[in-house]
C-alpha cells in the first residue's frame, strides 16, 4: 500500500461521498461486519481481525468513516484533554522487560529515585500550573514495598489535598501486596483508606500469554492482570485500559485484547478508556537483539486500524478512545482523531518513559495546542477530569 500521507488523501476523499455511499461501494464480509457495529451488533474476535487485515483503500475509508461516524453518535464531537503530570517516581528495576528502556538497574548512570520532597514539589507545581491529576507509575525498586506506594499517595495528598492521583498499574497493585504479604483486596482498600482515586490499566502490553512470555517473561501472566483488574474495579477503582502493540504481535492478538477488555467491562464497568500504545523500538532491547523478528512499532496503517477496530468492537462498553501525541505526534494524532478517537489525552509536563525508548516527542503538550488541533478537524475542545467528567468546554474560538 502506498504512503501513509496518500492514504489519508484517499480516506478523506473518500469521506466526502458519505457513509452511504462507501457501504454501498463495499461489498462482502467487511461491509457485513461494519453494518453489525453501525446497528449496535456486537463484533466478534475473528471479525475484528478481519478488519484489521484489510488492505483496500476503500475497505479502509468505510471503516474509518464508519468508526468516525459510531464515535459521533456515541460522544459527541467533543475531543477532551487533561490537564497532568507525570511523575516517574523511580527507573530502578529489574524486571527487565524487552520492550523497555525507561529502566536503570541499581547503580546505573541513569537510576534515580525520587525522594518524599521532590514528588511533594513536583506535585505543587503541576497545581501551581493547573494540572488536577499527577500520574505516577515506576519501576520495581527491589527496596520498596507496598508501604512505599501509601506513602507516595499521602505524600501528594498533603501537598495537594485536591489533586487526583493516578497511579499504580496492576503489577504495582501485585507487588505492593506482595511486599506487605497481604491480599490484594486488602492492599487496594489500603490505597483507597488514604484516598488514592484511580489507576493506570498499565503492564497488559498483550493479554496474550505466548507474547507476554516473550516480551516481558518476569511480569505478570495474564491471568493475574485480569484478576487484580477486576478485584480494582469490584472496589469501586476506576481504571483505564491499554494496548501496547507493534512488536511480536498480530492482528489477530489485538482483536483478542479489545474482547477481553470489553468481556472485563461487561462485568465492571470500571474502564474509562482505552488507551493504544504504539511500541517504540528504538532503543529497546527487545528490538535491537531480535535479528529482524521483531516489528518496529505497528505502521501508520495499524494505528489507524487500531482507533478505527477498537471503536467498533467496544462500542456500548467503552466510549473513550485516546489518541496518544506523545508516542504519535500531534499532527498524526490529530488525524487518528478522525478515525474513531475522541479524547486528546494528556498535557503531561514531562515524560520520561517514552523518551527514553526514542519517541521525539513528550515532556510537555500546552492545552491551547489541543484546543487548536482539536478545531482544526471542526470539533469542540474541552477540559476534563480524569473520570471524564467535563470542567470547561471551550466553545467561543477565542477561549
Ligand atoms: S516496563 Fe516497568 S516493570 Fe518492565 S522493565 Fe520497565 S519499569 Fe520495569
Amino acid at each position: 500500500m502506498e504512503d501513509i500521507k496518500e492514504i489519508i488523501q484517499r480516506i478523506e476523499e473518500n469521506r466526502s461521498y458519505g457513509l452511504d455511499t462507501l457501504l454501498s461501494r463495499v461489498n462482502g464480509k467487511t461491509s457485513q461486519i461494519i453494518y453489525k457495529a453501525l446497528v449496535g451488533e456486537e463484533i466478534s474476535v475473528e471479525e475484528g481481525e478481519y478488519l484489521f487485515n484489510i488492505e483496500d483503500i476503500d475497505e479502509l475509508s468505510l471503516l474509518v468513516v464508519a468508526a468516525d461516524h459510531i464515535r459521533r453518535e456515541d460522544v459527541g464531537d467533543v475531543v477532551t484533554y487533561v490537564i497532568n503530570r507525570n511523575i516517574n517516581f523511580t527507573n530502578i528495576c529489574n524486571v527487565w522487560c524487552g520492550f523497555c528502556n525507561f529502566m536503570a538497574p541499581e547503580g546505573d548512570e541513569r537510576a534515580y529515585f525520587l525522594t518524599m520532597e521532590e514528588i511533594a514539589q513536583k506535585t505543587i507545581e503541576a497545581w501551581e500550573n493547573g494540572a488536577t491529576e499527577v500520574c505516577m507509575q515506576g519501576g520495581m525498586h527491589p527496596d520498596i514495598d507496598g508501604r512505599f506506594y501509601i506513602e507516595v499517595i499521602k505524600t501528594v495528598k498533603k501537598a495537594v489535598p485536591q489533586m487526583h492521583t493516578h497511579a499504580f498499574s496492576p503489577f504495582e497493585i501485585y507487588y505492593g501486596a506482595k511486599t506487605l504479604n497481604i491480599s490484594e483486596e486488602d492492599f487496594i482498600q489500603m490505597l483507597k483508606d488514604v484516598g488514592h482515586n484511580t489507576f493506570p490499566g498499565t503492564a497488559a502490553e498483550i493479554l496474550d500469554e505466548e507474547v507476554r512470555r516473550i516480551i516481558a517473561p518476569r511480569k505478570i501472566p495474564t491471568e493475574v492482570w485480569i484478576r487484580i483488574i477486576k478485584k480494582a474495579h469490584k472496589a469501586g477503582m476506576r481504571t483505564t485500559s491499554t494496548i501496547m502493540y507493534g512488536h511480536i504481535d498480530r492482528p489477530y492478538h489485538w482483536a483478542k485484547h479489545i474482547a477481553i477488555l470489553r468481556d472485563i467491562q461487561k462485568e465492571t464497568g470500571g474502564f474509562t478508556e482505552f488507551v493504544p500504545l504504539r511500541y517504540i523500538p528504538w532503543n529497546t532491547r527487545l528490538y535491537r537483539h531480535s535479528k529482524g523478528k521483531v516489528r518496529p512499532g505497528p505502521t501508520d496503517l495499524d494505528q489507524l486500524k487500531m482507533y478505527a477496530v477498537s471503536r467498533l468492537m467496544l462500542r456500548g462498553w467503552i466510549n473513550n478512545i485516546q489518541v496518544s501525541w506523545v508516542k504519535q505526534g500531534p499532527q498524526f494524532a490529530q488525524f487518528s482523531l478522525t478515525a474513531g478517537a475522541n479524547d486528546f489525552g494528556g498535557t503531561l509536563m514531562e515524560e520520561h518513559i517514552s523518551r527514553a525508548a526514542g519517541a521525539n516527542h513528550g515532556q510537555y503538550f500546552p492545552p491551547e495546542e489541543f484546543r487548536r488541533l482539536t478545531r482544526e478537524i471542526g470539533r469542540i475542545p474541552a477540559q476534563r477530569t480524569t473520570t471524564y467528567d467535563i470542567i470547561k468546554v471551550f466553545d467561543k474560538e477565542t477561549d
